[in-house]
């Protein structure tokens, strides 16, 4: 069986393949930057990163936008409330998130784009759709007739049809009960930060930012447009109408939601307090994989339960994982090759393939890893094992790890890898940016801690091991 998706839009699994046989061009909605993410937020990017990385595996290239919402409702109320500009308030949350993902081993998508960049392209945007008649104005903001869009909710799968008769949200979230005609751009309030254009003093609303970054890098026709599943209504069905009504072209051929991590039975949510970060974790000792291993096992689709115990559980699967792979590489065995052997590596590796085929269907991938893992152990044991075996262990091990990258540790104390250090230091660059000194203060001591010194000189900061 080929690869295949389950995509929101049909409600049906379906093969995958690009529009052009080559290049996925993806969009996966971004971080909005007003705090930490939570690991919430880190499992929908786990499952973006374990998505890029299969359809590398299988064999495509990959054009991958990620948006940078540096801009709306609850971003402008933090920062005014701290008396900030949205750039000094933002740049350390984005920097934060940046060193985030590089922690977390999530690649960075081709494109890492900020909403506040691109206020060019939502007005041009806005204007086309204002010639083709979906918008009006109100109040000096403009709004979208989703009235005018007779497909609007085909994503969501609802009939909003008895409820469309003019009413406007102002807000960039609402939910399903709520549905009305969104706003575009709203008009400027006293003290709050906006852009002079040609439609108005004002700023956009959140869904125009994802359709004009979209459209902008990735054409008309997205391959697949990811994201969590809170975002499936309004934003997804918004971005639809957006740029739909403008192109008259497929916006997305397949939408990926991913669901959600979730505490004691409740989404864990920065609104509900009941979150963690990473940063959070890794302070009470839990080395990165074991966080990463942990949002991956579970299959996108499948709500994830977070406790302490799956932790726990995931630090013993990674154990076990590398011991298995040091027996494979350092154990001597016979110079021959083992016929039943080589026969349970091929039937692995395929069936790895066809899991992770099957909607990335991560738990069951690893349930042929630990099943092999257990088998070759005991062929081992047996005597019925060769060199040749052992390499072809480590070729599936191999496969395994470009995706799930759990096999190799992360440097600890005085050890932090170099990636890990830039990130650090472009927070801390960021901190001081924002005037944020005791963030700067607080990042130069606790590299200074891990054996690393900061420099700073006329040309940026430079840094070593001590
Ligand atoms: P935000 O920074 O709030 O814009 O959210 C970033 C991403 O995290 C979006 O794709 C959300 O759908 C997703 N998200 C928010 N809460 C959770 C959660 N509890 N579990 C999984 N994903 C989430
Ligand atoms: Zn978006």
């Amino acid at each position: 069986m080929a690869l295949r998706f389950y995509n929101s839009l049909s409600q049906h699994l379906e093969p995958f393949s690009p529009q052009d046989g080559r290049t996925v061009r993806m969009y996966c909605c971004g971080p909005t930057v007003y705090h930490y993410a939570h690991i919430g937020n880190l499992r929908t990017f786990t499952f973006q990163d374990i998505l890029r990385r299969w359809l590398r595996s299988s064999g495509f290239a990959l054009d991958n936008v990620m948006n940078i919402t540096d801009v709306d409702d609850k971003i402008i109320r933090a920062a005014m409330g701290q008396g900030k500009t949205l750039q000094e308030y933002t740049a350390e949350y984005e920097a934060a998130f940046l060193e985030d993902m590089a922690t977390l081993r999530l690649e960075r998508p081709e494109h890492v784009v900020r909403a506040t960049e691109h206020i060019g392209e939502m007005v041009e945007l806005i204007q086309q759709l204002g010639a083709k008649g979906f918008t009006y104005e109100s109040d000096g903001s403009t709004y979208y007739r989703i009235a005018r869009f007779p497909e609007y909710g085909k994503l969501s799968h609802n009939d909003f049809g008895g409820m469309i008769a003019g009413a406007r949200v102002d807000v960039d979230e609402y939910d399903k009960d709520d549905a009305r005609d969104f706003v575009l751009w709203k008009q400027k309030k006293e003290g709050e930060p906006s852009w002079d254009t040609p439609i108005g003093d004002g700023r956009p609303g959140w869904h125009i930012e994802c359709s004009a970054m979209a459209m902008k890098y990735l054409g008309s026709t997205l391959d697949i447009h990811a994201g969590g599943i809170d975002l499936q209504f309004p934003h997804h069905e918004n971005e639809i109408a957006q740029s739909e009504a403008v192109t008259g072209k497929p916006f997305a051929r397949f939408w990926l939601h991913a669901e959600h991590l979730i505490v004691e039975g409740q989404k864990m949510s920065k609104s509900l307090g009941n979150f963690y970060t990473l940063r959070d974790l890794l302070a009470l000792g839990c080395a990165p994989e074991t966080v990463r291993y942990l949002l991956a096992s579970v299959p996108y689709r499948n709500k994830l339960n977070f406790t302490m115990e799956g932790l726990k559980a995931a630090a013993t699967a990674i154990e076990r994982l590398r011991n298995f792979e040091l027996r494979l590489r350092s154990e001597r065995f016979a110079e021959d090759k083992n016929a039943a052997a080589t026969e349970r590596a091929a039937a692995a590796t395929a069936r790895f393939r066809e899991a992770m085929d099957d909607d990335l269907n991560t738990a069951g991938a690893l349930g042929v890893i630990f099943e092999f893992l257990r088998d070759t152990n005991s062929a081992m044991d047996a005597g019925q094992f060769g060199i040749e075996n052992a390499h072809e262990g480590l070729v599936l091990l191999s496969l395994f790890d470009r995706v799930f990258d759990v096999l190799r540790p992360t440097a600890t104390a005085g050890g932090l890898s170099d990636d890990a250090v830039a990130a650090l230091v472009a927070e801390r660059v960021a901190a001081k940016k924002a005037r944020n000194f005791a963030r700067a203060d607080e990042i130069r001591a606790s590299l200074d801690a891990q054996g690393i010194v900061l420099e700073d000189t006329k040309d940026g900061t430079r840094w070593k091991r001590k």
